[in-house]
């Protein structure tokens, strides 16, 4: 049972990529938080696992969203100073794109490449417009066709997601937070001046209270219809060439390569210590219930990854997969993500940090969500995440 004399100012439900950033920036603050997750963070039931996660400054999803990459590096920097942990590692980040590749609503719109390079531009984000030939001849794994063009950001790279949640969950303890794992939030309603949380352990009481909870948010906000639960899947394809894998021979990559959304893939350098080289699409099936989950993957899905995406883009791997694993992307409609008040009292606000990009924003987007919640002016501007009551 919990203990009666837990005494918050805010209560964080969920302890993924967004909450354990939001808990430790408002621990930080002096506020009295108290977070807790269903389980015991950082796991693999949510969107936040799988060892990487693609990081790029100029961000094709839309301009808002690059005050809080640009932010978040700053912070990842930041804590790994603090703990001697590494969060990120740039590797630089190639976009490969066919000339039909910006017509496919890519994260919920098109114009993906276009809006790269034209915020690159924008922004004064250092980048390279590499031709085919020259992206072979300086990526000797990537064979892009001679009608495709590539954009090369030598800032962009991978960060590492379980590191990154556990060591802001260490920090947050270390400020003051109370972390409350394996703790699962059955209900929350407003009550009296504040809110009461209902857990399989016990009430907790606070003024206001934060929902992060991923993928189970929409089942838990019947407000938030436009969000949708999708399986998504990450593969480990074995290199026949691990050489042409290494960080400094491999950028992190997307590649958009048909008219279609399904026609991407991206990938990552082998920089987890895994035997493989981790690959995925931007193919999913639609879940109603994020607690059923088929997490075993199909062979022929596997085959699909190397056949209609890895032939004749990737050269120096082998026709094998080595493992794969399944993950939830939440998905708005627009790609944008969501910040939200609950339909019936404003001290409890819904969050989403969604549409599968959202990890590379989240250290930002806690510091300015607790600057949000305590009154302050934000570090970044939320106004485009903001939905109105
Ligand atoms: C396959 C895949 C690839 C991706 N690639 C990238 C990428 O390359 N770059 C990038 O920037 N982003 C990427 N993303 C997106 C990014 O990973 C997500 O946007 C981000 O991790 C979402 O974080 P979250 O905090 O919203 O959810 P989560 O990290 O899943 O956290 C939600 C937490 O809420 C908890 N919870 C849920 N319900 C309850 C309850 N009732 N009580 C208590 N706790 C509860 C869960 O246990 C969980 O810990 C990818 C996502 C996926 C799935």
């Amino acid at each position: 049972m919990l203990d009666p004399h837990i005494n918050a100012d805010v209560i964080i439900v969920g302890l993924g990529a967004v909450g354990s950033a939001l808990v430790l920036h408002l621990a930080r603050q002096g506020v009295k938080v108290v977070g807790i997750d269903r389980f015991d963070p950082p796991h693999d039931q949510g969107s936040s696992h799988g060892r990487t996660r693609i990081t790029r400054l100029a961000v094709g999803e839309g301009e808002a969203f690059v005050p809080l990459v640009q932010r978040s590096h700053a912070l990842w920097r930041r804590f790994e100073a603090e703990t001697g942990e590494r969060l990120m590692q740039t590797t630089g980040l190639l976009v490969v794109g066919a000339p039909a590749g910006d017509t496919a609503a890519y994260h919920g719109q098109a114009g993906f490449f276009a809006r790269t390079r034209s915020i690159a531009q924008r922004f004064g984000i250092e980048h390279e417009m590499l031709s085919p030939a020259a992206v072979r001849e300086r990526f000797p794994a990537f064979l892009p066709g001679d009608d495709e063009h590539a954009y090369y950001e030598p800032e962009g790279g991978v960060l590492f997601p379980e590191t990154c949640i556990r060591v802001q969950l260490m920090l947050a303890e270390r400020a003051g937070a109370r972390l409350l794992r394996r703790c699962r939030m059955q209900g929350v309603t407003p009550e009296g001046d504040g809110v009461a949380v209902q857990t399989d352990a016990g009430v907790l009481r606070a003024g206001r209270a934060v929902l992060c909870t991923g993928a189970w948010l929409p089942g838990q906000a019947a407000a938030l219809p436009r969000l949708r639960v999708l399986r998504q899947v990450l593969h480990w394809v074995e290199p026949e060439v691990p050489a042409w894998f290494d960080a400094g021979a491999f950028p992190a990559f997307l590649w958009l390569h048909g008219p279609d959304a399904s026609d991407a893939f991206y990938g990552f350098p082998r920089v987890d210590g895994q035997a493989g080289v981790k690959l995925a699409t931007e193919q999913f099936t639609q879940l109603s219930d994020p607690d059923h989950v088929d997490r075993t993957v199909a062979p022929a899905v596997e085959q699909a990854l190397l056949d209609d995406h890895v032939a004749g883009r990737l050269r120096g791997l082998a026709p094998r997969v080595l493992t794969s694993t399944t993950c939830l992307y939440t998905m708005a409609d627009d790609g944008n993500f969501v910040i939200a008040p609950h339909p019936d009292t404003e001290r409890i606000t819904l969050v989403s940090a969604c549409s599968g990009h959202g990890f590379k924003h989240s250290a930002a987007l806690g510091e300015s969500l607790a600057q949000h919640i305590t009154g302050q002016p934000t570090r970044c501007d939320l106004g485009s995440f903001i939905a109105p009551r």
